[in-house]
């Protein structure tokens, strides 16, 4: 086992926050993992997983044993047209996409981009384009700690909601995931319900021209790369605030002084609004404050602009959800996950 110490953990976080890990090793089999799950059992070790670093806020030094999820492979079953795809948690994400829609596989275009790895994409149902991981999710394979066994879990168990699992509630550090297995189709079935994605294709002259899957993932993937900041050279975890989803009663208030303010129906008569909206209207847009600041073209994407520690970051964050309750009356949650 390559336990290694003291290791600065910049690396495996794209909002590049530099904190110390006590203990450190990289997990690339189901062997290794639960070597690892159990030295720190025996030392009472905290356990951080980390995947591709995309979704998280690294507050301070690590006590414990951080275990980056290093599980490749991907295979595949045909049955008829279907395809059950299975991935490694530390595969890649967007290579996975990729290589899918090499193979023939569909379903994932619109997921095109996301970074991180294939193993975090349950844990809150990642979306974007209109599509969300639920649509395509067959089952989940990990290690329950409680139990000290594999199993896996339907996409129903998983309980999938907005941004949201049962990863992220009663199975919350309890249940590592090892695999994904997707229902992927060999036939193509582009969806472009998304308004932003639909104005984004090229247009055709022909109106019979059938329009591809891999027209939809270049177009995802041309968009997202204009559109967001890289991580590589702005680091940020992407959307750092969720979209509220807020009641009927607020939402009708809100959009009877606000008529601007985007909105959507949700499951069960809430509205979901949109979280950049009410920060660019509270004034944070392109603003900054020492190391850290909103993007000037992205009002939920926050950006590490020069070795801001983790506590910066969430003061920043703090200030921005109190002015939007002050302002709106909405509470923002913070979608990365915080150390
Ligand atoms: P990490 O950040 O490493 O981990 C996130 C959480 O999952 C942690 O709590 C970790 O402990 C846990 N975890 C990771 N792997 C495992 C595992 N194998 N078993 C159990 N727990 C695990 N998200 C979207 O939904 N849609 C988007 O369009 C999107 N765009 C983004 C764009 C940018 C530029 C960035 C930086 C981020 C974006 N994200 C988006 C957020 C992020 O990419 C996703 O949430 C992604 O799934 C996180 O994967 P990761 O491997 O980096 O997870
Ligand atoms: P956008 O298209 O400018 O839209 C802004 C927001 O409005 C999005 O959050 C989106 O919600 C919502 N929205 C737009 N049209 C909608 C519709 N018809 N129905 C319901 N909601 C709608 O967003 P963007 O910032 O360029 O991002 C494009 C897509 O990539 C979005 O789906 C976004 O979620 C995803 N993305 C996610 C992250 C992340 O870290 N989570 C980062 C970058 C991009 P949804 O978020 O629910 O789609």
């Amino acid at each position: 086992m390559d336990i290694q110490r003291h290791v600065d953990l910049r690396p495996y976080n794209t909002l590049g926050i530099s904190v110390c890990a006590d203990y450190f090793i990289e997990v690339a089999s189901l062997d290794a993992l639960k070597e690892a799950i159990e030295f720190s059992s025996r030392r009472r070790l905290r356990r951080v997983f980390i995947g591709g670093g995309s979704n998280l806020v690294l507050r301070g030094d690590i006590q414990g044993l951080v275990i980056h999820m290093a599980m490749r492979g991907i295979s595949c079953e045909s049955s008829g047209e279907e395809r059950l795809v299975t991935a490694a948690a530390g595969e890649n994400w967007d290579e996975l996409v990729k290589y899918s829609l090499a193979q023939g596989w569909y379903g994932l275009e619109n997921l095109i981009s996301i970074p991180g790895q294939a193993g975090a994409a349950p844990i809150q149902n990642i979306g974007a384009y209109g599509v969300e991981l639920a649509s395509v999710l067959d089952s989940v394979t990990g290690w329950d700690v409680s139990l000290n066994g594999l199993r896996t879990l339907s996409a129903t168990d998983c309980q999938l909601g907005y941004r949201d699992s049962i990863f992220k509630g009663a199975l919350r550090d309890v249940f590592i995931i090892t695999s994904i297995t997707l229902r992927l189709s060999a036939t193509p079935s582009p969806n472009i319900n998304y308004p932003a994605l639909r104005e984004a294709l090229p247009k055709s002259n022909n109106p019979e021209q059938k329009l591809s899957a891999e027209l939809v993932a270049e177009t995802v993937a041309r968009v997202r790369a204009e559109k967001l900041p890289d991580f590589r050279r702005e680091p940020n975890v992407g959307s750092f605030f969720k979209n509220p989803i807020i009641s009927k009663t607020l939402a009708h208030e809100l959009v009877a002084k606000y008529p601007a303010l985007p909105h959507w129906p949700m499951p069960g008569g809430r509205f979901k609004v949109a979280a950049a909206w009410l920060v660019d209207q509270a004034g944070w847009k392109g603003k900054r404050r020492g190391a850290v600041g909103i993007h000037p073209r992205q009002a939920i994407v926050l950006v590490n602009y020069d070795g801001a520690a983790g506590a910066d970051v969430l003061a920043f964050a703090s200030a921005i959800q109190a002015d939007v309750l002050a302002r709106f009356n909405v509470e923002l949650e913070i979608e990365p996950r915080v150390y």
